[in-house]
């Protein structure tokens, strides 16, 4: 009980690896994309995935490379400041070890520390997979078939090996009512270093950031049924209708997003499963549990399934069947606090009338309260759970043997 393939090097791919190699097995990761990407959105990270990190020596990197939010600022249709707080609220209630980064820079950093010793096949993927009684039998669309002990998958929101094993999409999809659009552009002024600046319409917000290099990150996110346009051409056109008549700088921003090559495009969602793991296959990550966006820690999630799921198979001297089961045991619930803060932030983020955006903003003028901003925010960022140490437990085991 060995070898491992990995389907998907974002976050919880390369996070797996590194702990599944500590633990004694051979992972292997098949990656879809061609290399690694780069761009994309920024995430914030903190909580007991920071803590993970730190333990793989990535943290003074990962604040090498990241920011750090004073200020969201909500801003009206002539770029007044109508509401908005200030950041200190997090670093108190984290010890200041809270960051946003780039999802790439992140992924980047977790596959350096795999990369020379774990096999890793790029611009290929799995689309036949067999459980056999010994092993699982996988065809691979360009390197053909391959035998593993066990396949992982941590592809993402629309996972292929949750298909192949577990069925079609829509029933593990549960589809938050929105959509999320994100570009980056250079050159763009006004710059607002370390402010996330929003502006909201009914059922639209937009936002924007300012990145190193002269870089400016643009995210829409808007009230959106499930079925979205596919090319880039129609979400751009989507985007253009949608806030085409708004304030504040919709219009320059659409006149920079008309000359993206790239743009991030997606539903809002998230993956509520059953199990997450039949026979010699799991999950881990959004292909298991996606919390959507709007829990603002899908990534620090993916990196603490990764341990305990490498943990737990270290721990089980070949009964991957009680590893995947104690994996589930230690994590169904804690992930399900976090899955429903997300549908209870979900309204906050782009209300859907004038009345829904005031009282928002009435909310968020509100966490100028000692206190408040502590109380609103608290439960939320808190990780309510105990990992357990697995190296130390193998020197145990070792110890008393
Ligand atoms: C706009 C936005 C903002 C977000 N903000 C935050 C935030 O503030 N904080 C936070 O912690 N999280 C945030 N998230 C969520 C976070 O990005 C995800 O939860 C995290 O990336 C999940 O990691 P993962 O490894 O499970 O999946 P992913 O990061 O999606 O990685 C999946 C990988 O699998 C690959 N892949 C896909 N299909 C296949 C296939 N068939 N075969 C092989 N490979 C495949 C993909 O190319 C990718 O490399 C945000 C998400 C979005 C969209």
């Amino acid at each position: 009980m060995k070898s491992v393939l990995i389907s998907g090097a974002g976050i919880a791919g390369p996070g797996l690896a590194f702990w599944l190699k500590e633990a004694g097995f051979e992972p292997t990761i098949v990656e879809r994309a061609p290399a690694l990407q780069s761009g994309g959105y920024v995430i914030d990270f903190w909580g007991l995935g920071y803590d993970l990190t730190e333990r793989m020596g990535l943290i003074a990197e990962i604040n090498r490379i990241g920011y750090h939010i004073r200020e969201v600022r909500i801003v009206n249709d002539a770029g007044h400041r109508v509401a908005g707080f200030g950041t200190t609220v997090f670093s108190e209630l984290t010890s200041g070890r809270f960051v946003t980064l780039p999802r790439s820079a992140l992924s980047r950093l977790l596959f350096g520390k795999v990369k020379d010793s774990v096999e890793t096949i790029f611009g290929d993927e799995i689309v036949e997979l067999e459980q056999q009684t010994a092993c699982v039998s996988v065809a691979l669309k360009h390197a053909g078939e391959r035998r593993f002990d066990l396949v992982i998958g941590a592809d993402g929101l629309h996972s292929s090996v949750r298909k192949l094993t577990f069925g079609r999409h829509s029933q593990f999809e549960k589809h938050l009512g929105y959509a999320v659009a994100v570009f980056e552009a250079s050159g763009y002024r006004p710059r607002d270093e370390d402010v996330y600046l929003m502006y909201g319409e009914p059922g639209r917000m937009l936002g924007r950031f300012t990145l190193h290099d002269d870089r400016t990150l643009f995210l829409f996110v808007f009230a959106a049924i499930t079925d979205l346009p596919a090319t880039l051409e129609a979400q751009k056109k989507l985007l253009r209708d949608l806030y085409g008549r708004g304030g504040w700088e919709c219009t320059k921003i659409l006149y920079e997003l008309d000359r993206a090559d790239e743009l991030y495009f997606d539903s809002v969602s998230q993956i509520k499963m059953q199990n997450w793991s039949r026979g010699r296959v799991a999950l881990v990550g959004d292909a298991a549990f996606c919390v959507s966006l709007l829990a603002g820690q899908g990534s620090a999630l993916a990196i603490i399934a990764a341990y305990v799921l490498a943990g737990e198979l270290g721990a089980s001297q070949g009964h991957y069947e009680q590893a995947f089961a104690n994996y589930e045991a230690r994590l169904r619930s804690y992930i399900g606090d976090k899955q429903r803060g997300a549908e209870r932030f979900a309204g906050a983020f782009a209300p859907r009338t004038r009345a829904g955006l005031y009282f928002r903003n009435m909310v968020v003028k509100a966490f100028a309260i000692p206190g408040l901003a502590r109380l609103a925010v608290g439960r939320d960022i808190a990780d309510r759970i105990e990992l357990p140490d697995y190296q130390a437990r193998a020197l145990d085991r070792l110890a008393s043997a």
